[in-house]
């Protein structure tokens, strides 16, 4: 019997014995394809030797450094590549060791930045409903996700939800993606409002939408009209890009597509690649200057950020990412992968929407495709999904299960960048024999 308290108590798991580009192996032999890079974490795949070496070599060297007594190499010049990729204005990094750190950061630094320049009375934190940003307290108050909140409510601190953007479901037909991204900048500016506009302190999201609604990206216009929202009442913007950032949908930054710049971002998962467990915020000029003009201290911290081994991991998974070669084949193999979904799955009467971007997909899985109504939450379609892609040597992320009825079952794919066309014909194949047999069983 396991010792292990697993996330679902008393699961028998497979071992995982080996690891090799995009494969795992458990202890009973059985090869698995990593269709979702773990949780969309393993962008080089399993046992990069470049990043292997990197790592030695820093183990060599240092394995750790408290960073209030001192900076590293590796540190610095992963803080470099990050700002150099980073859209213009971007030009700062907060190391931590993971998203939810991430998300914690970026709150406690938004609410300190509002401290430093005399607007104390900023707290109100605005977010989307059907979101996750972490499950630490701050992260999942922030997040707006019914199921995963639920139980926690009342010790969350108070946090407030607009709609998502989310046009398979709530852009009705025969209104423009250019109207949908209006309403939605007017909910959230009638938030603003309601709050109390001198009291809100930021509006958090994710580009596209990774853990909570599976690769859902915005309409045009919706994030451009959302910084406008935000700078006409002087609310900082957060975009969490731990899961969608990192090159996974074709560019460095989700938020590039979307051409704006927030005042902070949080990236984690493809930061590091799954070699170590890190991850940053990033923030811009004007948050850094209040703080260096200001107190001069942010008051939060955590043991392991900047951890030497994790940042040589880190800066070499990042040097290898911006390639021009890995960025050409997240594009060109996302393309495939849609195609192959679209060609396997269109048809499928359980199958509402395919989408997503670069190698970042989701299938999105209905009781009745015209209605759009989703399975009883209680048939658990996404664990059974899982469960019979596990059995056909696949990994793929599923979620679902919110109590509102609204959410449904999504399956996530966010295979490692290194990704060939004949694997992604195998992806396919699994999961869509995965899908016929979960809504069968
Ligand atoms: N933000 C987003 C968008 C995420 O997808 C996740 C993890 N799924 C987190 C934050 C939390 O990251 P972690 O699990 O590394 O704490």
């Amino acid at each position: 019997m396991t010792k292990i308290l697993h996330r679902t108590i008393g699961t028998t798991l497979p071992r995982a014995v080996a690891g090799e580009g995009i494969y795992i192996t458990d202890s009973e032999g059985r090869i698995y394809i990593d269709g979702s890079g773990g949780a969309a974490v393993s962008c080089l795949g399993h046992n990069h030797p470049e990043v292997l070496e990197a790592m030695k070599a820093q183990m060599g060297r240092i394995t750790y450094a408290h960073t209030s007594f001192f900076t590293t190499d590796v540190a610095e010049q992963l803080a470099e590549q990050l700002v150099e990729l980073a859209p213009n204005g971007l030009d700062y990094v907060y190391l931590v060791s993971g998203g939810s750190e991430a998300v914690e950061s970026a709150l406690k630094m938004a609410r300190q930045y509002f401290v430093e320049v005399g607007q104390p009375q900023r707290r109100h934190i605005i977010a989307r409903r059907q979101s996750y940003h972490g499950n630490t307290i701050g992260a999942l108050a922030t997040g707006g996700n019914a199921w995963r909140r639920a139980q926690f409510k009342p010790i969350l601190p108070e946090t407030h939800h607009v709609s998502p953007c989310y046009a398979y479901r709530d852009m009705p037909v025969g209104e423009t993606p250019e109207d949908y991204a209006e309403r939605l900048a007017a909910e959230l500016e009638a938030k603003i409002i309601e709050l109390g506009t001198g009291k809100v302190m930021a509006f958090v999201a994710e580009p596209v939408v990774g853990a909570t609604l599976g690769a859902v990206g915005p309409v045009a216009d919706y994030f451009k009209r959302v910084r406008q929202v935000c700078d006409k009442y002087g609310i900082l913007l957060i975009l969490d890009e731990v899961m969608c950032g990192m090159g996974r949908t074709g560019t460095m930054f989700a938020c590039e597509q979307e051409g704006i710049v927030p005042d902070l971002v949080t990236i984690a998962k493809g930061m590091g690649g799954g070699f170590q467990p890190i991850g940053a915020l990033m923030l811009s000029e004007k948050i850094y200057r209040a703080f260096a003009e200001g107190s001069g201290l942010f008051q939060h911290g955590h043991t392991y950020i900047g951890h030497p081994v994790a940042a040589a991991a880190a800066n070499k998974v990042v040097e290898i990412v911006r390639r021009p070669e890995i960025m050409e084949n997240v594009i060109k193999m996302g393309e495939c992968l849609q195609a192959g979904l679209d060609a396997a799955l269109g048809q499928s009467p359980y199958v509402g929407d395919i989408r997503g971007r670069g190698l970042f997909r989701g299938v999105e899985i209905v009781a009745d495709k015209d209605t759009q109504q989703p399975f009883d939450p209680a048939r658990k379609i996404h664990s059974r999904i899982k469960k019979e892609a596990m059995k056909r040597g696949l990994m793929c992320y599923p979620m679902g299960g919110t109590i509102d009825g609204v959410n449904g079952d999504h399956v996530l794919l966010a295979p490692p960048y290194i990704i060939q066309a004949k694997q992604i014909d195998l992806i396919v194949e699994r999961l869509a024999e995965s899908i016929d047999a979960a809504v069968k069983s």
